[in-house]
């Protein structure tokens, strides 16, 4: 990819993401994708994750590409960065506050793009004079959602958390319960204020504009209703884990796979066009054990190829990676998995992208981030939907009632990334079973789902290529910051 313009003047554009694999490896894409166009790309990082940014973009510099990473100095007793910490989504990173004030005053990027985690970087940023982007790692269908809530409050004077609602004011019928809605957009039971570290950011005011990893045609009235009716400024350059086109930009995304790709591949090679099922939920889901033991019963009794990628685990100790020796599967599960290779199981990081598109996966079930989502979609994949926290139950919605391309497993409890734990009623086997069975098994249905998803997949390569929707946002973006150098 390259610019389609002449050869303009170089756009210093900043990149600055926020902890944790579904902000930071997509932040990290879009700045290839603007290296790509020819701008002037550096990634911020605090030394724990300066070595994964910088095995992410090694191709891109050997290929001429303008774009580096810049580590902050940190003193000793920061407070840890890394992707892994347990604390993730709410990390104080005000540590890097200092470092990155004096950063922007002594380049004078033309913009910063930062997470809008970094929730006490506005003030800093804005006092610089540096163009603020905002990036919040959501796609349009959610944050319209999101915005509908607010203003009507369906959710709210309702007797229980089961019972149905309609979110008004968006194009399609989307209903929803109040036990899938995040904890801090209820009301709080005594009509006070809930703490502020628990509040849904709004940090729109004052930006320049917004990048969203997306292209117009998966979502197009989401993108009209952000853009004309929130009054949002937006960049849809997505998908950008499109950008990662060859074996080693798959392979290196992210962390060190915990499996030798290879192994993964041949295992996959073995199976039939079409036939696995890939299994995954994110970079910081914690599953309870209970949930664990149903899945596996459910894959187990679907009879389907499936390659699970099992993650972490709620009750675990520290970052609460599965380990080997904990009760989390069914007794004999995992022998019985290597002996009839129906199942191939990988504890920790998994390749993603290398396996959603390799040609004998036929369906994914995720967890709904919206990174795994529009990953499923670039790849041409239906999916089994099994939303957890955040806006994944939103992002089930769009792809169960919107691009009519999933089956619900059942999961209607929202809950913290970081407590899925035995309070929560698991999705029993038979579900699980069920889910996987109308997916995976043929059907009509099946098969609708499998034709449609193939569609979107052709819209998702076209955005980001010369002609396509994502390709103009890049270079637009591009062309105004450099007129603006120019002023
Ligand atoms: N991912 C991966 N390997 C794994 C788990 C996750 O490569 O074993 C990547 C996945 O491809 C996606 C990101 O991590 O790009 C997860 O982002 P998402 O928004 O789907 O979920 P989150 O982790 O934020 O819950």
């Amino acid at each position: 990819m390259g610019s389609s313009s002449a050869p303009l003047p170089p756009v210093e554009m900043f990149f600055f993401p926020f902890v944790g694999g579904g902000h930071q490896i997509p932040m990290v894409d879009i700045a290839r994708v603007f290296a790509a166009h020819g701008a002037s790309s550096t990634i911020l990082a605090a030394p724990s994750s300066a070595p994964v940014f910088q095995r992410s973009i090694d191709g891109d510099q050997k290929s001429g590409r303008t774009i580096r990473v810049h580590t902050f100095q940190l003193h000793e007793d920061a407070v840890s960065l890394d992707t892994d910490t347990s604390a993730a989504p709410s990390t104080d990173t005000s540590a890097l506050l200092e470092p990155l004030r004096e950063l922007l005053i002594e380049r004078k990027p033309n913009c910063i793009v930062v997470d809008s985690f970094h929730r006490w970087s506005a003030e800093v940023i804005d006092a610089t004079g540096v163009l603020r982007i905002v990036f919040n790692g959501n796609g349009c269908f959610s944050r319209c959602s999101f915005e509908m809530l607010d203003a009507h409050k369906p959710h709210e004077g309702l007797d229980s958390e089961y019972e149905p609602f309609v979110i008004p004011g968006l194009p399609h019928k989307i209903e929803m319960t109040r036990s899938q809605l995040p904890h801090f957009h209820k009301a709080p039971p005594d009509g006070g204020n809930q703490p502020s570290g628990h509040r849904r950011g709004r940090p729109n005011n004052n930006h320049f504009g917004v990048v969203v990893n997306s292209f117009y045609d998966l979502e197009p009235q989401y993108v009209d209703c952000f853009r004309n009716v929130m009054g949002n400024r937006a960049w849809l350059v997505g998908p950008v884990s499109l950008f990662n086109r060859n074996v080693e930009d798959k392979a290196v995304r992210g962390k060190a796979s915990s499996v030798d790709e290879q192994t993964c591949l041949d295992w996959l090679d073995a199976k039939g066009p079409g036939s696995v099922l890939y299994v995954s939920f994110g970079s910081l889901a914690r599953l309870s054990s209970r949930q664990l033991h149903e899945l596996a019963h459910g894959l187990e009794a679907s009879g389907q190829n499936f390659v699970w990628v099992i993650g972490k685990v709620s009750g675990s100790e520290g970052n609460g990676e599965i380990s080997a020796d904990g009760d989390w599967l069914p007794d004999g599960f995992e022998e019985r998995m290597g002996e009839t290779e129906q199942g191939l199981l990988i504890r920790g990081w998994a390749p993603q992208l290398l396996i959603l598109e390799h040609p004998s996966v036929g369906g994914f079930m995720t967890h709904c981030g919206w990174n795994s989502t529009l990953e499923g979609v670039s790849s041409g994949l239906p999916m089994v939907t099994f939303p957890i926290s955040a806006e994944q139950f939103f992002n089930e919605k769009f792809i169960v009632d919107v691009l009519g391309i999933g089956v619900k497993s059942g999961s209607v409890e929202w809950s913290s990334w970081s407590w899925r734990n035995e309070v929560i009623e698991p999705v029993g086997r038979e579900k699980v079973e069920a889910a996987v069975r109308k997916l995976m098994g043929g059907g009509v249905e099946a098969e609708e789902m499998r034709r449609k998803a193939k569609e979107v997949k052709e819209m998702a390569r076209r955005a980001i290529n010369q002609g396509g929707t994502s390709y103009a946002d890049a270079d637009s973006l591009i062309r105004e910051l450099q007129n603006r150098n120019g002023d």
